[in-house]
């Protein structure tokens, strides 16, 4: 694959006498990652007034700021300030602005962490920090505040305890690397890891979050592909937020790695001023498909410092998703979700298409707006589950397991629950009672 002729002046102002073997080198992107206003100033062409260079210089003093050389090239310089690559990348003022209701940990992942570098949420399944590192910092990331902290990648010792966490809890049968990137790691580390966890009986699917697709598509190597394939089943989700990131070498990476049995997905994050725009959405989301990458997640901005200025109101993504539904191929319609504050986890957010109810019919509509009625069966007869499989017909036959007991709405549904009501803790009409 040639280069385009911006990346070949961005690389001959890197290093003389350029060659393209060195650029395509995934670990001479990092080498050379884009770390000062000065190297956007003479590397990629920018051109700042004095008092913006007073302002970036701050940002980056509480926020680190690096770029790979390779997404640093999808800039278009004519029109930088508006650049949805330009807008993720290069810090702004704005970060600096505290917002009422800002948190430095809005997801609460330190408090749900029972060993370091684990984040275990969820009954079945728990996210892996295993490394600290990042190609490119995000603006919007969420772990803003951790970014160049301890910018490491924690050794293979050090995360014997999550390792053992998770082969003591039956229940996890996902796991989940993040980090930081995960594909930061060495070739040789990965290995280690993923090994190590396929050797774990129930670990039924591994999955991998990484941006370096988008931010760093050399480091999808056929070498890589071909380790990842050995421990199948696994799945990658990466973060493409606008279609302008699709370039001819980020379609080449997602192509090795559909080729290698990898199954991809896209977290998109909604950003105001880069894609909060319906069609944007839309067109990424088909444009996705097209290189075999599932859209799954559309997230609602974070209230994690420093993301004011990208913060769209909630509205905006319940148009995208009405804008989505029914005009387009369901495979390209991701879910959006809000990640509550205070650790309660991903809540979907949709549009209404349950009009209304009545005992035998509900009413519906569509995308068009058309307003429908389906009947409903006049005879359904329900079976009472007390989640004994050998009492009933439908042959699935697990054993019961009291680590998967129904909890929360699912458990005022259920059958053999008697509990009919959920109360807060501190409610104060309970603690009258008491
Ligand atoms: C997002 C997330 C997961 C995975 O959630 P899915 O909905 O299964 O993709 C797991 N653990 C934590 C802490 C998360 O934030």
């Amino acid at each position: 694959m040639s280069l385009t002729l911006r990346q070949k002046t961005i690389a001959e102002k890197l290093e003389k006498g350029f060659d393209i073997k060195k650029w395509q080198d995934w670990k001479w992107q990092i080498r050379n990652s884009i770390r000062t206003i000065e190297q956007l100033e003479s590397i990629a062409g920018l051109e700042f007034t004095p008092e913006e260079r007073v302002q970036l210089e701050k940002t980056i003093d509480k926020f680190p700021m690096s770029i790979t050389p390779y997404y640093l090239s999808l800039i278009n310089i004519d029109d930088f300030r508006n650049d949805p690559v330009y807008l993720q990348a290069v810090p702004r003022a704005s970060e600096l602005i505290m917002n009422e209701g800002d948190m430095s940990d809005p997801l609460s992942e330190d408090k749900d962490s029972p060993v370091p570098f684990l984040t275990h949420r969820y009954p079945d399944r728990v996210l892996f920090h295993v490394s600290n590192l990042c190609s490119m910092y995000c603006r919007h990331c969420t772990r803003k505040i951790k970014v160049g902290d301890k910018d490491s990648i924690p050794s293979f010792e050090q995360l014997q305890p999550a390792i053992q966490y998770i082969k003591e809890n039956e229940q996890i049968r996902d796991v989940l690397l993040s980090g930081g990137d995960p594909l930061m790691l060495d070739d040789d580390k990965l290995e280690q890891l993923l090994s190590a966890i396929r050797e774990i009986p129930h670990v039924e699917i591994i999955r991998i979050g990484s941006r370096m697709p988008v931010v760093l598509p050399y480091r999808i190597t056929d070498k890589l592909v071909k380790i990842i394939n050995k421990y199948h089943p696994v799945f990658l989700n990466t973060h493409f937020n606008h279609p302008r990131e699709l370039s001819s070498i980020s379609r080449e990476a997602l192509a090795k790695l559909a080729d290698g049995g990898i199954v991809l997905g896209n977290q998109s994050v909604l950003l105001a001023g880069v894609n909060d725009c319906p069609r944007i959405i839309k067109r990424l989301c088909q444009k996705l498909l097209i290189s075999r990458v599932r859209p799954y997640y559309l997230y609602q901005c974070d209230l994690s410092e420093g993301l004011t200025h990208f913060r769209t109101p909630v509205g905006k993504g319940i148009e995208i998703m009405e804008s989505l539904i029914g005009h387009t191929s369901g495979l390209a319609v991701p879910t959006y979700v809000i990640d509550a504050p205070g650790g309660g986890g991903k809540i979907p957010v949709m549009p209404n298409y349950l009009i209304s109810w009545s005992t035998n019919k509900v009413i519906l509509r569509n995308y068009e707006g058309v307003i429908t009625t389906y009947k409903e069966p006049d005879s359904y007869e329900t079976t009472f589950c007390d989640r004994n499989c050998d009492t009933c017909n439908l042959q699935l036959n697990l054993t019961i397991d009291e680590s998967n007991a129904p909890i929360g709405v699912q458990m005022l549904l259920s059958d053999e629950d008697r509990t009919i009501s959920l109360t807060p803790a501190d409610n104060k009409r309970m603690i009258r009672r008491h």
